[in-house]
């Protein structure tokens, strides 16, 4: 996103951008190539959400979800809305 100009250089994690540590990371149709995980590693959790259950993420996150993003994370704040009341 960052390389095509979608989102800015700052916002990019891994090798080249950012190293983050939070409690939750969600990285929705993210491969996990080793340059991105190189700044991701040090999450404590990890929820992923990938087409492919054979990404790079997929095999190394705590949790996963095999879908689409595009369905998936409407679902996820669907509910998490729902639960807030
Ligand atoms: C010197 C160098 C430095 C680099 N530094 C960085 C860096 O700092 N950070 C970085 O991120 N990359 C970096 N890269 C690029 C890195 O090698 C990968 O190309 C990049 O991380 C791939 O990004 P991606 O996983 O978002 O995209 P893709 O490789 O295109 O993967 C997309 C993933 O999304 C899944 N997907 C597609 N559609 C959906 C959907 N609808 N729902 C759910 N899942 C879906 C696919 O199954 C796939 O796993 C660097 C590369 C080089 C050569």
């Amino acid at each position: 996103m960052t390389s095509l100009g979608w989102r800015p250089h700052h916002e990019q994690i891994g090798q080249t951008g950012s190293r983050i540590s939070p409690e939750l990371y969600i990285p929705c149709g993210i491969s996990g190539a080793i340059q991105h995980w190189a700044g991701c590693s040090s999450s404590k959790t990890i929820l992923t959400i990938n087409t492919d259950e054979n990404a790079p993420m997929v095999t190394k996150a705590t949790y996963v979800v095999i879908g689409d993003m595009a369905e998936v994370v409407p679902a996820i704040n669907a509910e998490i809305r729902r639960r807030r009341g």
